[in-house]
């Protein structure tokens, strides 16, 4: 390892272990949310987020992480740093995507437990103390499943498809890992934390760290104000890091189904020969529509392949880089 590296772990393990002093000063919870242009929600979820916070016997804090909004996200949320003590607001030099600002407010959270949750109030902050009360049973990772979800048949779809990859590939049998209401010990934390990979699926990443791990249900609303800001391409892409992230098993696929490709590429050409030879020339010629098929098909199948390949090595680049997977503006705490 380069000297480089060292440094580089050293402030990681200082910013996660903290001082002495700041060791004393740390809340239970801390819950991470990360805000990207949802200047509307911020009134309507703090109103119902800070009261559940205050019931509780716990210490806490609320790390939010403005995404780079585009919008008065930011201002919005040191507007309210005067009312509501315990937030700290980590400012991201641009728009790094969800995980990556949950990661940003995972490096800046100090609790024993870490609850994440989205800023739009489709997780309802009234069921933190469930996923507090998992904690104390000893679990140290707390997953959520939906009940009524609130989101369109295509991306519930798309939602089922995906959690039975992870599934398979991770092992670990949680039903639901898109719903960002979840919670993660210390130690889960700081494993992710150690694991500066630039694309990232958090829910899925934590299964690596977790003991005891438990599924919870949790109710699901609808988005107070605003837009989802996943259009369907990130939806694609975020699938794509998933996959490509946390399995080798699109690449043995394709082994598989160039292997069938090669095989039945034989078997054609044996058989355009015979027929060639049975029905004579005159065959052969409009046979040409055949042959066309044929070559387009696995053409189509070369592409595809050298496409999937492409995203892989694609990813390894971006990894070899090494660059950090957010950068923080400013913290205001
Ligand atoms: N978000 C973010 N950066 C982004 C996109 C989204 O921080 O680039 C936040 C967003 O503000 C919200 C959460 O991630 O708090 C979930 O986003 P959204 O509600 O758009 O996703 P959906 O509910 O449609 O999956
Ligand atoms: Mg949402």
């Amino acid at each position: 390892m380069t000297d480089n590296n060292n440094i580089q772990l050293q402030q990681n393990q200082s910013t996660i272990d903290g001082t002495q002093e700041d060791r004393k000063n740390r809340p239970d919870i801390s819950v991470v949310i990360p805000m990207y242009n949802e200047e509307k929600n911020i009134a309507p979820l703090f109103a119902r987020l800070f009261p559940v916070l205050s019931s509780l016997e716990e210490t806490w804090e609320v790390v939010c992480v403005n995404d780079g909004s585009g919008d008065s996200t930011l201002e919005v949320l040191l507007s309210n740093r005067a009312a509501r003590p315990g937030l700290v607001v980590v400012d991201l030099a641009r728009n790094f995507g969800q995980h990556a600002a949950v990661m940003a407010g995972f490096a800046h959270s100090r609790g024993k437990w870490v609850i994440t949750m989205d800023a739009d109030l489709q997780n309802p902050p009234e069921e933190i103390p469930n996923i507090i009360k998992s904690f104390r049973q000893g679990h140290d990772l707390v997953g959520t499943v939906r009940i009524n979800r609130q989101d369109t048949a295509f991306r519930k779809t798309a939602s089922r498809i995906t959690n039975r990859i992870i599934t398979r590939v991770s092992g670990i049998d949680l039903k639901d890992f898109g719903c960002m209401l979840r919670g993660y010990s210390r130690e889960v934390v700081n494993g992710i934390l150690q694991n500066p990979e630039y694309r990232t699926f958090i829910p899925a990443l934590a299964t690596f760290f977790a003991h005891n791990p438990v599924e919870i249900p949790v109710r699901h609303e609808d988005r107070a104000a605003g837009e989802s800001k996943y259009s369907l391409l990130k939806l694609f892409s975020l699938q794509l890091d998933l996959m490509t992230g946390f399995s080798m098993w699109p690449l043995r696929i394709l082994f598989f189904v160039g292997t069938g490709l090669a095989i039945t590429g034989i078997l054609l050409a044996v058989l355009l020969v015979v027929l060639r030879i049975v029905l004579g020339a005159g065959w052969a010629a409009e046979g040409v529509f055949t042959l066309f098929a044929a070559l387009f098909f696995f053409i189509g199948g070369q592409f595809f392949a050298l496409g999937l390949l492409g995203e892989y090595i694609g990813r390894i680049f971006q990894a070899v880089r090494k660059r950090p997977t957010f950068l923080v503006g400013k913290i205001y705490s």
